[in-house]
């Protein structure tokens, strides 16, 4: 009799492990497969200015929708205070370099992309911003110049890719050169449908799109940008999305860190409202897709800001501004979606490109090349 109860409970608590074992599995090896990769950036885009823009809006932020945070750290190879070039450039791909520097490491060599890797794999790709498409962050992900400012290069390197959607300002750098050539033709030639109004961008059913919605920088969005980045956002994934492969897009709430250098407190809570507004449009499709990651980080803290008051019941907010450059505090990291576990805990900036391209799971070969 104590023999067979020995052996009922052997059987009990083996099929307890066997269960917790198979639930574990399912958690990791279970999950989904990532198609698609919507890597969001606020520029500047700290702890304080999004706690800022969650104080004053009537309803939780689309950020809140993320279950996993992380914090990130983005001292350049040259500098505790990154700038744009650099930050940018490092998660791109996941290399250190020194402020300035746009898709090259601080030796002055080619680095290669997220978005290049991504099309090797035969995955459509895109760029969205609210600054200009040559600005530092969208740059990053697409040129290899030494120098941010070298506008007219960066724009020229666009045409050594096979990008299907950018969508920002900048056609003058395209179109009004020192060196006289029109990009755009170039552009044209390549088979993009070049579009130079939001309204021709959201009526467009091209696949492959240049989308210009300022001849250099789109102005505030209090100052008449309207929804052009959350509008963009959706006709960017709408395009992107009819590749079976999948997509790489990145998505730059730009003027954050300009209205944060400014110390401008209602631009930059706008422009951290109106990015936000982009990240619901990205979460919704990734919601219903399914095999969608959304992270949605900043490149570095902008003005160094704080809260030194507010109202939480007439929904205000006094901000304090301690520099009217960029800080070395470290940035928040918010996931949604398959793989974004990873995303979890405080790590270099080196890391995100790392933990996006696992999560990708292209074949050994590329992640070798890299
Ligand atoms: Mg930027
Ligand atoms: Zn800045």
């Amino acid at each position: 009799m104590k023999k067979l109860k020995n052996i009922l409970l052997f059987i009990l608590l083996g099929s307890t492990v066997v269960s917790c074992y198979t639930a574990r599995k399912s958690a990791t090896e279970g999950s989904p497969k990532v198609k698609n990769v919507i890597f969001m950036i606020g520029d500047g885009m700290g702890v304080a200015h999004t706690y800022a823009a969650m104080s004053v809006s009537d309803k939780p932020l689309n950020i809140e929708r993320c279950e996993i945070t992380g914090l990130q750290k983005t001292f350049s190879a040259n500098n505790y205070i990154t700038d744009s070039g650099a930050a940018g450039t490092t998660l791109a791909s996941g290399k250190k370099t020194n402020n300035g520097a746009i898709g090259v490491d601080d030796q002055g060599k080619k680095v290669k992309t997220l978005l290049e890797i991504a099309e090797e794999n035969g995955l459509a790709t895109g760029l969205v911003s609210t600054s200009s498409v040559t600005h530092a962050t969208p740059a990053s992900f697409i040129a290899h110049q030494s120098s941010r400012g070298s506008y007219e290069d960066i724009a020229k390197d666009f045409l050594k890719t096979d990008i299907d959607v950018f969508i920002g300002g900048g056609s003058d750098h395209f179109a009004k050169r020192a060196d006289g050539l029109n990009l755009l033709d170039s552009l044209k030639s390549k088979g993009y449908e070049v579009d130079t109004s939001l309204d021709m961008i959201m009526k467009s059913i091209a696949g492959k799109l240049a989308g210009f919605t300022a001849p250099l920088q789109n102005p505030y969005r209090l100052k008449g940008r309207g929804d052009m980045l959350p509008a963009s956002t959706g006709k960017a994934i709408e395009i992107l999305k009819k590749n079976p492969k999948g997509f790489f897009l990145m998505v730059e709430g730009s003027q954050i860190d300009w209205a944060a250098h400014a110390h401008a407190a209602d631009t930059t809570i706008d422009e951290t409202l109106d990015f936000d507004k982009a990240v619901g449009v990205a979460l919704d499709f990734a919601q219903q897709d399914g095999h969608t990651l959304v992270v949605i980080t900043a490149d570095h803290e902008t003005g160094g800001v704080t809260i030194t008051g507010g109202d939480r019941n007439a929904k205000t907010v006094k901000l304090a501004f301690s520099t009217s450059g960029h800080t070395a505090v470290m940035v928040p990291v918010y996931a949604f979606g398959p793989g974004s576990g990873k995303f979890t805990g405080i790590y270099d900036n080196t890391e995100l490109f790392k933990k996006i391209l696992t999560t990708y799971k292209f074949s050994k070969k590329t992640i070798k090349a890299e």
